[in-house]
């Protein structure tokens, strides 16, 4: 317990999350501080995962894969993909919170986008949409930032780094390909994907597709750092990330993409390692050993890392408090 405690200590106050006004518009600018939070850990595959960075209009999926990685031919699973995901569940979680408090004070009409027009300054019926829309002053605007284009110019810095990752195993191993014996997937196109593009074509021959795809079981280490963190960023990304491996990532995700993470650590030092660093440990040692390897440093203190399945747990478990104390951040 007391690990948790010093690990707390070196965080920022959750009251840094609450918006400030600037030139009559609120935005969320934190402090910025040398700290950091650097989260490690392992996502492996539940199911097939399409990890696809380019635009394609043919109805052939093809995986990102990389050449001779470390001696391997690789899937490749694109930081900027997590990001978007992880967002996504990010916003979601909290709406849901703010939503589930007000139904507890009875007032079961009102709805996250009253609460964004009451403590960040957005229209009631516009909310912060993602990513096109986003208001820059609420819970998910602090820690993954935005940029307001059209009239005033604000922005508000990301302050959460991800990292492209790719698999321990290799691609000839792990991905479905046509070169493999069962050959390459077909699906029929989900609805949402026809009606994303505009196609208003009935379903035919057309809407069959064939994909390659990450099989079940394949493993990509991944590496996040938080920038000025606070104990709401590190909670809430957290249990983000469990929402996300729920929701799905990659293309298909309502019924692909699946995953469960392992959280290996949680330090508030910078990792002095990389991720491929972990697909190098990974070869030599298999991933039981991974935790023994990672180390971290700060600029000034020792690094608190948290190595612990039940320290980590207790981290992501202050969620509700750490959720509590932000509202009364920003009622005040
Ligand atoms: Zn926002």
């Amino acid at each position: 317990m007391f690990v948790i405690e010093d690990f707390k200590k070196q965080l920022d106050g959750i009251g840094t999350l609450a918006p400030r006004t600037v030139k009559g518009k609120k935005i969320a600018q934190a402090c910025y501080t040398r700290q950091v939070v650097t989260i490690v850990g392992l996502k492996t595959t539940t199911g097939r995962f399409l990890p696809v960075s380019h635009e394609g209009y043919s109805n052939e999926t093809y995986v990102d894969k990389v050449s001779d990685l470390l001696g391997k031919d690789r899937a490749e699973f694109i930081g900027r993909k997590l990001k978007g995901i992880e967002r996504r569940a990010h916003m979601n979680l909290f709406r849901e919170m703010v939503e589930s408090q007000q139904k507890d004070q009875g007032d079961q009409e009102v709805g996250w986008k009253a609460f964004f027009a009451t403590h960040f300054g957005t229209k009631l019926e516009e909310g912060c949409t993602i990513p096109d829309k986003l208001c820059l002053a609420c819970w998910n605007c602090s820690l993954f930032g935005g940029l307001e284009s059209k009239v005033k110019k604000a922005a508000t810095f990301s302050r959460i780094r991800y990292f492209d990752t790719f698999s321990i195993e290799d691609a000839a191993e792990c991905v479905q390909t046509d070169d493999s014996p069962e050959q390459m997937a077909i699906g029929n196109v989900v609805y949402e994907d026809l009606a994303r593009e505009g196609e208003e074509k009935a379903r035919g021959a057309e809407s069959f597709y064939r994909y390659e795809y990450v099989k079940a079981g394949t493993r990509f280490p991944f590496i996040t750092i938080i920038e000025s963190p606070t104990l709401l960023d590190i909670a809430g990304y957290l249990t983000a990330v469990r929402l996300a491996d729920q929701h799905g990532y990659g293309k298909y995700s309502a019924n692909h993409g699946k995953f469960a993470s392992q959280f290996l650590a949680i330090s508030t030092g910078y990792p002095l390692f990389s991720v491929l660093d972990m697909l190098a440990w990974a070869e030599k040692d298999d991933t039981s050993q991974l935790e023994s390897h990672l180390e971290f440093e700060t600029a000034v203190n020792a690094p608190v890392t948290l190595l612990d399945r039940a320290d980590i747990d207790g981290i992501q478990k202050t969620l509700d408090g750490a959720f509590q104390d932000y509202v009364t951040a920003l009622n005040s």
